[in-house]
């Protein structure tokens, strides 16, 4: 059996994405920028998606700018905010200690530009309050940056009543949608969104493609200076099969949605309940306000990386919180900001399914986890010390 429970890190791209792709590598290859006909061709066809995309999240095609992914839409919309918050003098910004690297990184770089940082706590539940924010705007806070669903643990934040918060204290409001999108209901005049930023790839539409949705009075701060492709905000002959494939994966999923989250939602809640049999575990971020189809959980006595290896040997590719692509061995900095101390924070999985997971491979996952669990806690001198008493269980 080979079973992909890793679509938080990206997702297969629909059929139907690829398909509506093709025309614009094969026949409508115009560059969009172009007078003549094949050129107005392509053009014709970037607007028609830019409305397409606008109607989804509820705003004007003219708010609508493709960028490289959600990580460049995070970028330029934190820069943005920050620079026009800086000519008023306000340069304070509230984040969340859990948000994406895109985030995290982007608001580090403005702090050795001046600009002072809140990053917000994180109940142990994995959310944070609209009162937090409340408690947090200050006078001189030019920009709060929340993410919409949380990439490790799943949980959705209360986006429209921070927006809300947001909107009453005339603070630019910010979310990173990438895992939100196609997966969770946007409305950007109902959320009190001023800029959102979306992803293609997580949402079965290709890699390399994002949305940058940002409020028509906001003035955008290019990250790419060249051409005046994008109303001069985002340089670059526009990569028009990728936006085809994403504005047709977004409108399948949208189209889909209710149907997808039932049938999802009752995969997910029968993974957390077998996943919950094993001993000395717990499941990381709440259980109601979550993404469908996101399961993280926390193992004592074990590590992560290890956890991911035999799983991959019984076919399973998953994920763990600890960042060992980036060569350390530190854990998540999500599950540390939801107060996992790192020990425990150490032995997480990330299992992310979606529409296409079937039962038959939710109760293969479970098997799978518990039986790797138990070999791991079997050879881990950590454990052994747990069961003779020397050292004392964390979790329950
Ligand atoms: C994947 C992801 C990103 C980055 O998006 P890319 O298109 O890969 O750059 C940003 N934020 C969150 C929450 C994500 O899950």
């Amino acid at each position: 059996m080979k079973i992909y429970a890793d679509n938080a890190a990206t997702t297969k791209m629909s059929k139907r994405a690829i398909e509506a792709m093709i025309p614009y590598m094969d026949t409508v290859y115009g560059n969009p920028s172009s007078l003549y006909s094949f050129g107005q061709e392509a053009k014709e066809a970037l607007e028609g998606f830019r409305q397409r995309a606008a109607d989804i999240i509820g705003c004007e095609a003219r708010e609508i700018l493709f960028t490289s992914g959600g990580s460049e839409a995070d970028n330029q919309a934190i820069i943005t905010a920050a620079h026009l918050g800086e000519k008023k003098g306000k340069k304070h910004i509230i984040s969340t200690a859990f948000e994406h690297h895109a985030v995290l990184h982007t608001l580090k770089k403005l702090e050795k530009e001046g600009f002072e940082v809140t990053l917000l706590d994180v109940h142990e539940n994995g959310l944070v309050t609209a009162q937090q924010v409340a408690d947090a705007i200050r006078e001189d806070t030019a920009l709060v940056t929340i993410m919409f669903a949380n990439n490790e643990i799943g949980t959705i934040q209360p986006i429209a009543e921070i927006g809300k918060v947001c909107r009453e204290k005339g603070v630019i409001f910010h979310t990173d949608a990438v895992q939100a999108a196609g997966h969770i209901r946007i409305n950007v005049i109902e959320q009190n969104i001023d800029m959102l930023s979306i992803s293609a790839h997580k949402f079965h539409g290709p890699k390399g493609i994002g949305i940058l949705y940002s409020k028509k009075s906001i003035r955008l701060e290019n990250l790419i200076e060249g051409g005046a492709q994008e109303r001069g905000k985002r340089a670059g002959t526009e990569n028009l099969a990728a936006i085809a494939g994403m504005v047709t994966a977004l409108e399948d999923a949208v189209n889909n949605l209710d149907e997808n989250t039932a049938k999802v939602t009752k995969l997910r809640d029968r993974l957390i309940e077998g996943l919950n049999e094993i001993p000395h575990s717990i499941l990381n971020g709440d259980a109601v306000s979550r993404l469908p189809g996101n399961v993280n959980f926390c193992f004592e006595g074990i590590e992560g990386e290890s956890l991911l290896l035999l799983l991959d040997d019984k076919g399973v590719a998953a994920s763990s919180g600890s960042a060992c692509t980036s060569g350390s061995l530190d854990p998540s900095h999500v599950l540390l900001a939801i107060g996992r101390v790192h020990d425990v924070a150490h032995g997480s999985l990330r299992l992310s399914i979606n529409e296409e997971t079937t039962a038959e491979e939710v109760e293969y996952i479970i098997t799978a986890v518990k039986d790797v669990v138990s070999l791991l806690r079997g050879m881990s001198p950590v454990w052994r010390n747990l069961m003779e008493g020397k050292q004392k269980f964390i979790l329950e």
